[in-house]
């Protein structure tokens, strides 16, 4: 039975069209991609991934229910039996989650609930957790979506949605291009329980302590959370009509290439470009990105297969030479700022003293005078070089510590006032790079090797 589709054309619905998900979204992304994996139904790498992912959900799930129905907000023993059995990689996030992970039961409703909106947005398939709150439509769902957990707080009229991630890199769930998870889900709030006036959507990433990011949507917004979920819904109804019509669509590579069947068997057009066709600029950037991704898979499997068995993986060409994947030991030297001892610093007084610490408030407890920290190759430089040659020092002002190392520590809360001071210090360095920009939504899930560049950069 032909349909018009909002977008005027007539659409001939062959391939049957699954409710979305916000999962498509990653799909759609490239419609190649979603062809394979949903309409063809081919199977998606990374499946360690989301076996973790869904790991540490099950454990979240299971801990929270087991709250709710004991009245408490945390039980550490019941944590344990639920995180058993547990594979390595989920067991690495568990562990920190067991320290932080609390669970308001007086307000969980539920946890794990299917909720599915039909193509008018009214609730359908109206699971038991709320029936009796809204009507069921009882039509086809359009809209489809499982909340971790359902928190209702009837006395200031609001409900809030828990959502685990096992990201190592949080973000924020306003990001317009991240947005469709926290738009549908509150939708779909919104829409279940006519009281309630407003939703929390929150992202908690167990990987860390008590780090929460989290969006507010009011019953206001209902028609813009209409509009987002609608505009999605029409872009996958668009690779249906194209793909039952046979009009030819692009592969669009970027992060979501990493699950994509195509790019398993390397059967995607993206990777069968070479540099000697001829390429227009724009699939040579294609390229770029799909070979980019392609070689961190790679890299990723072969990495992995060289851990399992011990053993390093040898090709040889046609004239004997081998090359060889597997571990390379190397050694490079890092010069230290201060003297480490453990816990502390090595500081020197000018009356002779030394310490293996700081003593309080930097003065010597011997003199009282002021100590100074011993920095080993510093004092060297200055002291053994600079003073005996002084016309060759110029190249010492331009000794610097590197920002990414200094950062890191620099990132703490505690040292915000330290941090400033520095950045204030500072020299701005300018540089110019060939770079390939990332949309907001590419959120790794897996951490870069530390080798490799996302993209690549060519400086210049
Ligand atoms: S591997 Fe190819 S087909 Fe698959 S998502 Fe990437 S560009 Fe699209």
């Amino acid at each position: 039975m032909p349909k018009r589709a909002s977008t005027g054309l007539v659409q001939i619905t062959k391939s049957p069209i699954p409710p979305l998900h916000q999962s498509t979204e990653l799909m759609t992304a490239c419609a190649l991609f979603y062809i394979e994996a949903v309409i063809k139904g081919r199977k998606r790498p990374g499946g360690i991934e989301s076996a973790r992912g869904r790991q540490v959900h099950k454990v979240g799930s299971d801990i929270a229910s087991w709250c709710a129905h004991k009245g408490v907000s945390m039980d550490l023993e019941a944590f344990d039996r639920f995180a058993k059995g547990a594979g390595a990689m989920a067991t690495k996030i568990l562990v920190g989650m067991r320290e932080s992970y609390t669970v308001d039961h007086q307000h969980l409703l539920a946890t794990e609930i299917p909720m599915s909106l039909d193509e008018n947005f009214q609730p359908t398939e109206v699971p038991d957790a709320v029936g009796g709150v809204v009507a069921d439509s009882g039509l086809p769902p359009h809209f489809q979506g499982i909340l971790d957990t359902l928190f209702l707080f009837r006395e200031s009229l609001g409900a809030q949605s828990d959502d685990m991630k096992t990201h190592p890199r949080p973000y924020d769930p306003s990001d317009p291009d991240k947005a469709l998870q926290g738009k549908m889900y509150s939708l779909f709030i919104l829409q279940h329980f006519p009281w309630v006036m407003e939703v929390k959507f929150r992202l908690v990433f167990v990987r860390f302590k008590n780090l929460y990011r989290e969006v507010i949507y009011t019953r206001a917004d209902i028609p813009s959370l209409i509009e987002t979920v609608k505009a999605a819904r029409e872009r996958q109804k668009m690779i249906h009509f194209n793909y039952d019509n046979k009009i030819e669509m692009e592969a669009t590579p970027g992060d979501h290439c990493m699950y994509c069947p195509l790019m398993t068997d390397r059967s995607c057009p993206v990777g069968q470009m070479n540099e000697n066709m001829q390429l227009s600029d724009e699939d040579r950037l294609r390229f770029k990105i799909w070979d980019s991704i392609f070689s961190r898979a790679n890299t990723k499997v072969l990495t992995a297969k060289v851990q399992a068995t011990g053993r390093n993986i040898v090709v040889r060409d046609f004239n004997g030479k081998s090359y060889t994947y597997g571990p390379v030991e190397s050694e490079s030297n890092v010069y230290p700022l201060f003297q480490a001892t453990g816990e502390s610093i090595a500081t020197k007084c000018d009356c002779g003293e030394r310490y293996s610490y700081v003593p309080d408030a930097g003065k010597c407890p011997k003199c009282g005078h002021r100590v100074r920290p011993i920095m080993p190759i510093a004092d060297l430089i200055i002291e053994d070089y600079a003073f005996g040659n002084t016309g060759d020092t110029a190249w010492m002002g331009k000794m610097a510590i590197s920002s990414t190392k200094l950062n890191s520590y620099l990132g703490a809360k505690k040292r915000a006032f330290l941090d400033q001071a520095c950045q204030d210090a500072a020299d701005k360095v300018t540089k110019a790079t060939l770079k390939v920009s990332k949309p907001l939504d590419m959120i790794e899930d897996e951490e870069p090797d530390d080798d490799e560049s996302e993209f690549g950069e060519d400086e210049f």
